[in-house]
């Protein structure tokens, strides 16, 4: 073969083997990733059996460097913010006392209590709440939290179908917002239509990680679409609601990382951490580990 034959073929298979590498999995290097944790409760039941200093140890001991916490009541969020200000990015939940997510839209003194708080702590976000059921009534109160949203640049939180999405896209389409569990009840079919239709809209996959990992050697193939094509606006989530999330943290988070091995480190280091960063203006890294 002349010399340069040689190096001809020499670059095809350099250039075929390129793309190659870069789609390879990221496999086992996934243990050293960060994880930003966007789905975190730290609810009144869990404070007496995990105490603020033990949460921020499971997070150490999962390599979760960083995670976007809301609370019933707002004070466990702040208690945990207060203890690990680099640790924690604090959201606020509307619930507390005799408000909860069944009925947080009819309190007459909601408005008030999150401005309140707002006015107090530097929540990055409004949520995670419900919106259980859409009720036309609720819409003067809906506009009130997308004002106080979009006075401070922040986040809404939202655990609710598609159809509530869109609605709240129609009050106002410049809203910032993350779709809790990405929808949790709709298909991964309506979550891609979903995330197709509100192009800034980004989404936690907590809850999700046994429907998008069928533990064979790829992913649930709907799930890859969605993964795909929407890889820079999802993020990983534990949703420690009750102490059960907390007892098994360790294996949420490795189950989250079981998923992300099968991604280019490109998609994983997004969806594990770069996006959370993007959206919360934080560098994320595994120096924070250990650290508050
Ligand atoms: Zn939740």
């Amino acid at each position: 073969m002349p010399p340069f034959a040689r190096a001809f073929a020499l670059t095809t298979a350099l250039a075929l083997s390129a793309p190659a590498l870069a789609d390879a999995p990221i496999g086992d290097a996934i243990q050293s990733v960060p994880i930003f944790d966007a789905h975190v409760h730290y609810k009144e039941p869990a404070w007496e059996a995990f105490p603020v200093p033990s949460v921020i140890e499971l997070m150490d001991r999962s390599g979760v460097a960083m995670g976007l916490v809301s609370s019933t009541p707002d004070e466990g969020t702040i208690m945990l913010w207060e203890y690990a200000p680099n640790r924690i990015v604090p959201e606020l939940r509307p619930y507390h006392g005799d408000v909860n997510s069944g009925n947080w839209t009819q309190s007459e003194t909601i408005v008030g209590y999150l401005e309140d708080r707002l006015a107090r702590y530097p929540h990055q976000g409004i949520g995670e709440f419900h919106i259980h059921r859409l009720d036309p009534f609720d819409e003067p109160l809906f506009r009130e939290v997308i004002r106080m949203a979009k006075e401070r640049d922040i986040y809404l939180h939202v655990h609710t179908g598609a159809a509530a999405v869109a609605w709240l896209y129609e009050l106002d389409p410049e809203v910032k917002m993350i779709w809790a569990h990405a929808g949790l009840g709709e298909s991964a079919r309506n979550v891609y239509r979903v995330m197709e239709a509100f192009p800034t809209l980004m989404a936690d996959t907590s809850l999700r990680e046994y429907e998008i990992d069928t533990s064979g050697d790829g992913l649930n193939p709907e799930w890859q679409k969605i993964i795909y094509a929407f890889q820079d606006r999802l993020m990983v989530g534990s949703d420690t609601w009750v102490n059960g999330q907390w007892e098994d943290y360790a294996e949420i988070i490795a189950s989250n990382r079981r998923w992300l091995a099968k991604l280019p480190r490109d998609v994983a280091e997004k969806i594990a951490y770069r996006n959370a960063e993007r959206a919360f203006g934080r560098e994320v890294t595994m120096d924070l580990i250990g650290k508050k």
